[in-house]
């Protein structure tokens, strides 16, 4: 198991635990989450679902952003039409685009912390479907590790579900413009039962499976799980 040089908390110095790739740290002393920078900055953190043996916590960014989609550019359907010029048509007309639809509002993203090749597709399933805000009862805390995303990163990766909204959206979309502002980034420790191919997202039927996860084999030993990886 790979280790990082020693990290202690800030609030209780008690050792924190870690993968070596990890900028995301938990103290299963005082329950305190840290985030590596140029120091450790402390970040609020909520412990999701019902703890059980054969479970473990998975880290997840959770940001809430000001989201504004402009320019939203739709091509008419019967674009495929012959286009009769006309002597009075507009630059998006005689394309056959319109803009419609713009909006803003505020907007919560979930997005895997730990490294993962489907964590787009994650995000996005949780962005539909996400988990109930059901606080975890816990006597002691449970290790939270292998947070390897950046909040830089979840951050862009939350635009990208921004877009994807868009183009998911049931008309010809040619072009679009969104912007995501974030407000704030905290982290969401998220009971996950481990099962033979992978994990499920605690009440929201979200699969990780093993194979997408870099340290799905780190995060199981840390959490004295290592036989649901055969
Ligand atoms: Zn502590």
């Amino acid at each position: 198991m790979q280790q990082v040089a020693l990290l202690r908390c800030p609030h209780c110095t008690s050792e924190l635990e870690g993968l070596s790739e990890d900028v995301l740290f938990f103290c299963t002393e005082c329950g305190r989450a840290w985030t590596l920078e140029e120091e450790l900055v402390r970040t609020p953190i909520t412990i999701l679902g019902v703890p059980a043996s054969g479970t473990l916590l998975l880290p997840f960014w959770l940001a809430r952003a000001s989201v504004g989609v402009s320019q939203r550019i739709t091509r008419r359907r019967s674009i495929s039409a012959a286009i009769s010029a006309s002597r009075h048509f507009t630059a998006h007309e005689e394309r056959g685009l319109q803009e419609t639809g713009g909006h803003q509002g505020t907007e919560s993203f979930i997005i895997p912390a730990f490294a993962c090749t489907r964590a787009l597709s994650i995000a996005v399933a949780l962005k539909r479907n996400p988990p109930p805000l059901r606080r975890a009862q816990l006597d002691s805390y449970p290790p939270v590790v292998g947070g390897s995303v950046s909040p830089a990163d979840a951050i862009a990766l939350a635009h990208a579900v921004a877009v994807g909204a868009e183009v998911e959206e049931k008309d010809f979309l040619a072009s679009v413009d969104v912007e995501l502002e974030p407000k704030d980034v905290s982290v969401l420790a998220i009971v996950c039962p481990a099962g033979k191919l992978g994990f499920q997202i605690d009440d929201t039927g979200v699969p990780v499976t093993y194979e997408s996860m870099e340290d799905a084999a780190d995060i199981l030993a840390h959490n004295g799980m290592e036989g649901f990886l055969t």
